[in-house]
């Protein structure tokens, strides 16, 4: 036993990070890439992992990492971690959960005195949800060079204010961006802990879940050009309305999602808007609205993409109005790996049973990680399935049943020799 380690509770840990970023008015958590709150959550990260004696490095790409690699640790590492950041008025543990929970199981493989045969790397990857500049998994896509640094340099949040602005103000040099396969080659494989979004673990009375796949996603722009006008002098018949061609996104992106084969797994979802000018007396001159689009296969999505922009483009033609697609983000489906998921899954304390193996709608650092080397996730039951919103939570006995399952995997795959 190392008695000099203070072994951290999850749920202590999160009620610490509970007033960063909490949103009085909206609800639930702000907290966006270098912001105050992110600022403050990273802050965080760098004391706890500190208080257990990790090496805390932040990379160019503004993740942050924690080693641990006593005598005796050597090769590629194991790594596990997750986001900080979150969703606008997002909800306690997506993400946080994960980092916690690693931290957490750091604290007890150290206070345990394991020894491990091989380092141990705890990630907060950044802008996760892609809340202030639009991609997400930004963090771990720059990391693995799966997305354009010119792109990504170009990028601005809602305020216009532009990504290397924010990152110089931070400390960052945003010349530097971009894949990191050092980073990459220091991990042998990735395992995520991360809370259930949806809710497939409670029905089957599980408290932890593992991963099988994350559905194909994507996330389109649309931007529908009218002409503004006064909305008591116009007549109806020479209007050029946008807020019309909106209400046919909005509306046909459920309809041709119900309308999909069930097995497609299709959904979509109109989750923001910006009205130009946004004047209750006026017509809008333009109308930007983000489609969220998600299916068990890449063409799936995009047949499903096809269908509804047909509609907004037969709706933006009958009012007079210009419709312009442009495609933000696109993640393939995602496969886990399953060596690594029966790996984990051997490793769980037999009182958890056999562990139900789901799969997920969310996209998340793991599966960017995946298409790089072995990766796997924990999910911790979500009792009602909801996320990316306030009402997101899981039980405490959950969130320690989560510890104890991620402390066992991390035991064993550390205890496994590095290649
Ligand atoms: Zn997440």
């Amino acid at each position: 036993m190392d008695a000099t380690v203070t072994v951290i509770d999850p749920v202590a840990a999160l009620a610490e990070l509970a007033p960063i970023g909490a949103d009085p008015v909206r609800g639930g958590w702000s907290r966006h890439l270098l912001d105050d709150a992110d600022r403050d959550m990273r802050a965080w990260f760098v004391r706890t992992a500190g208080s257990l004696g990790l090496t805390v490095e932040t990379d160019a790409n503004a993740n942050q990492w924690a080693t641990w690699a006593p005598e005796g640790a050597t090769g590629p590492a194991v790594a596990t971690g997750s986001h900080l950041d979150s969703v606008p008025g997002g909800g306690p543990l997506d993400g946080p959960l994960g980092v916690v929970s690693a931290l957490a199981a750091v604290s007890r493989l150290i206070a345990e005195g394991h020894a491990p045969a091989r380092p141990l790397m705890v990630a907060n990857f950044a802008e996760e949800e892609g809340a202030r500049f639009g991609v997400p998994c930004l963090g771990s896509q720059l990391l693995a060079g799966d997305i354009g640094t010119e792109r990504v340099r170009r990028l601005t949040d809602a305020a216009g204010t532009g990504y290397p602005e924010v990152m110089m103000a931070a400390g960052y040099d945003p010349t530097t961006i971009g894949r990191d396969a050092a980073r990459v080659a220091e991990m042998a494989l990735y395992l995520e802990l991360h809370v259930e979004q949806g809710c497939q673990l409670a029905p089957l009375g599980h408290p932890v879940g593992l991963a099988t796949s994350i559905l194909a996603h994507g996330r389109w722009r649309l931007t529908l050009t009218g002409r503004g006008d006064h909305a008591g002098a116009t007549e109806l018949v020479s209007r050029h309305d946008p807020m019309l061609v909106a209400g046919e996104a909005i509306r046909s992106a459920r309809g041709h999602a119900l309308g999909s084969a069930p097995e497609t797994r299709s959904r979509a979802t109109v989750g923001k808007l910006h009205v130009v000018p946004g004047g209750s007396n006026a017509i809008a001159s333009e109308v930007r609205l983000w489609l969220d689009a998600r299916a068990e296969h890449d063409a799936d999505v995009r047949d499903l993409v096809a269908r509804i922009v047909s509609d907004v483009e037969a709706a933006g033609l009958a009012e007079g109005c210009t419709v312009t697609v442009e495609e933000e983000s696109f993640s393939t489906r995602v496969a886990f790996d399953q060596d690594l998921t029966d790996r984990v899954a051997a490793a769980l304390a037999p009182g958890l049973g056999d562990v139900p193996r789901i799969p997920t709608g969310a996209g998340h650092d793991a599966g960017v990680l995946a298409a790089h080397l072995p990766t796997a996730m924990i999910f911790v039951r979500n009792p009602d399935g909801v996320s990316h919103s306030p009402l997101e939570g899981a039980a405490e006995p959950d969130i320690r049943t989560g510890v104890d399952a991620l402390t066992d995997a991390l035991r064993a795959l550390t205890s496994e020799r590095g290649t």
